[in-house]
């Protein structure tokens, strides 16, 4: 086990001293999907102390394309995602700790996942967490890398508070509800996320021996277009979250909220502001996702568990549970957050 990270050692850009500051290092990652368990594992094997996995959702067979990971065991038996990749980060180097957490990340729990950590990793399948993310992170002057795919693109940059810009600078305020692509209702080859995780990997390695010159690098790819480009992203001084330092996607009420509907397996999920969707749009995008069907003021969406009744004014009736936080999860994967 000696010889673990010799090849990593000897790159003048890590050394002896770079290793030791990634042993000293804790690490969360949050999400073990198509971004996360490619970040978890790159960052096992090179060695980080102490690496915090979180996820709430459980392997699915339509996860095995791309969360590296996961094997059709995993799938078969619905094993919790944070619990299969501990598992198997623990098989890949036995030498470092792997704590798994099954929480769902929002303004209530980001705080307490966050305590006492050095970086975090953005491995979100939704917009409105990376908003959290950026708020939390912001808020405790730690830095984070932000990363997303979909469909054969994907983007990265890492957030050094105080140093760059934060995700706010690059992208004031989050997309209109139902206008944004997601993995579930525009597919995803998995070259794009694995990229951007890889990517993602070495901008925590760079932070963590110690050089933060490249946050605010926004890079962007496509690796099916044979495409990479990178930007710098101004620090904006007026920006709402890193200028001003206000952080409203802390606050429970900036999100969605979701009620439970008495005596029903349903839960309610009413948007955080009024908004109008577009519903032939919407109804197009998830075909492909499960079953759809337009009305004149809904869309019916239906996957193998879950039933979504999707109203014009945003509000989505969850039907086949009673979880408030799956229900919200399944509006900002299909509807958009
Ligand atoms: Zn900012």
């Amino acid at each position: 086990m000696s010889d673990y990270y010799a090849r990593q050692r000897i790159l003048p850009e890590i050394g002896p001293e770079g290793q030791q500051r990634l042993a000293a290092a804790r690490v969360l990652v949050v999400g073990c999907g198509a971004l996360g368990t490619v970040q978890a594992e790159l960052l096992t094997r090179a060695g980080v102390g102490h690496l915090i996995v979180v996820d709430r959702d459980r392997v699915d067979f339509t996860n095995l394309q791309r969360q590296l990971l996961y094997d059709p065991s995993d799938a078969q038996e619905r094993r919790l995602k944070a619990v299969a990749a501990a598992a198997r980060l623990r098989q890949i180097n036995p030498g470092i700790t792997i704590e798994p957490r099954v929480v769902s990340v929002g303004p209530r729990t980001i705080r307490g996942l966050l305590r006492g950590c050095d970086l975090v990793m953005d491995g979100t399948d939704n917009v409105e967490t990376r908003y959290v993310l950026n708020d939390a992170c912001v808020q405790a002057g730690l830095p984070w890398v932000y990363g997303g795919a979909v469909g054969t693109q994907g983007l990265a940059m890492a957030v050094v508070p105080g140093k760059g810009p934060c995700l706010r600078c690059a992208f004031p305020d989050p997309p209109e509800p139902g206008t944004l692509a997601t993995c579930d209702t525009a597919g995803v080859l998995a070259s794009a996320p694995v990229m951007v995780a890889s990517l993602q990997v070495a901008m925590a390695i760079r932070l963590l021996v110690g050089q933060d010159e490249h946050a605010g690098r926004l890079t962007s790819l496509d690796p099916w277009a044979g495409r990479f480009h990178t930007i710098t992203v101004p620090r904006d001084p007026a920006c709402p979250c890193c200028g001003a330092r206000t952080f409203p996607f802390l606050r429970a009420s900036g999100v969605a909220t979701a009620t439970t509907l008495c005596g029903e397996e349903a839960v309610q999920v009413t948007p955080a502001q009024p908004i109008t969707l577009g519903l032939p749009d919407l109804a197009a995008r998830l075909e492909g996702a499960g079953s759809v069907d337009l009305g004149d003021d809904h869309v019916v969406f239906a996957t193998a568990e879950h039933e979504l009744l999707i109203f014009a004014d945003g509000t989505v009736l969850v039907n086949g549970t009673r979880d408030l936080d799956l229900a919200r999860s399944l509006v900002a994967r299909f509807v958009g957050s």
